[in-house]
């Protein structure tokens, strides 16, 4: 099935740009809201983590002890990329297992990840997004829905490519500047990857 990779800047509004997709009977894979359930739930991944990191890492309940994750990995940035290379491959595993209860008549789906260039993962999407916001909008948005500083919000940014990064692996852009319209942007572009995706179909290659 053709595959759509979403992603953007923390604060971009990607996620709310995916509900628009999703309205369009698009199927969207939230890769960060898998990855947090996967951390209890994938055996291989819990095994690793507790390999790598110690016992520590899980309460007696079996749930992750997220600050003391985020204690070693935080500032460490091989600590990171070690859990790094522990999670995004069992996301893949979980986004492989979803891809397989998608019915056959849906024509793309759509996998929203806001390290979809860090991770790699773009390589396994037919084309991808970015959506981009200016910074002092997006630092304002995530200020506002999380109730955190400017410093917590940069310090997140810092740990992402910058736009410039991802604007040269990325296919396509939806600005959401809150001045043009994401809607008209979402049906431009779904009706690209509807033509790519019939396109694909075996009787047309
Ligand atoms: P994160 O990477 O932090 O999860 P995100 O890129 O998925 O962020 P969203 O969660 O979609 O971003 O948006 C961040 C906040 O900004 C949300 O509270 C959302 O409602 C708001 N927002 C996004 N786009 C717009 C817009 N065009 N107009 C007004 N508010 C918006």
């Amino acid at each position: 099935m053709y595959k759509v990779g979403i992603t953007g800047g923390i604060g971009s509004g990607k996620t709310t740009v995916c509900k628009v997709f999703e309205v369009l009977g698009i199927p969207v894979f939230y890769a960060d809201t898998v990855a947090k359930e996967i951390m209890h739930k994938d055996i291989l991944l819990v095994a690793g983590i507790k390999s790598a990191f110690g016992k520590e890492s899980y309460s007696d309940d079996g749930k992750l002890n997220n600050k003391y994750i985020a204690g070693i990995v935080f500032n460490d940035e091989k600590a990171l990329a070690k859990l790094n290379a522990l999670v995004h491959p069992a996301v893949f595993r979980a986004f492989d297992a979803w891809e397989k209860t998608i019915p056959e008549n849906v024509p793309y789906t759509l996998k929203e990840a806001a390290l979809l260039f860090e991770s790699g993962s773009y390589k396994m999407c037919d084309t991808t997004i970015l959506v981009t916001a200016p910074y002092e909008i997006k630092l304002a948005r995530v200020m506002q829905r999380d109730g955190v500083s400017a410093e917590q919000v940069k310090a997140r940014m810092d740990k992402q490519f910058s736009d410039e990064e991802k604007s040269k692996l990325a296919n396509h852009f939806i600005v959401n500047d809150e001045q043009q319209s994401i809607i008209g942007q979402v049906l431009t572009l779904h009706q690209q990857f509807l033509n790519a995706a019939e396109a694909l179909k075996p009787d047309n290659v």
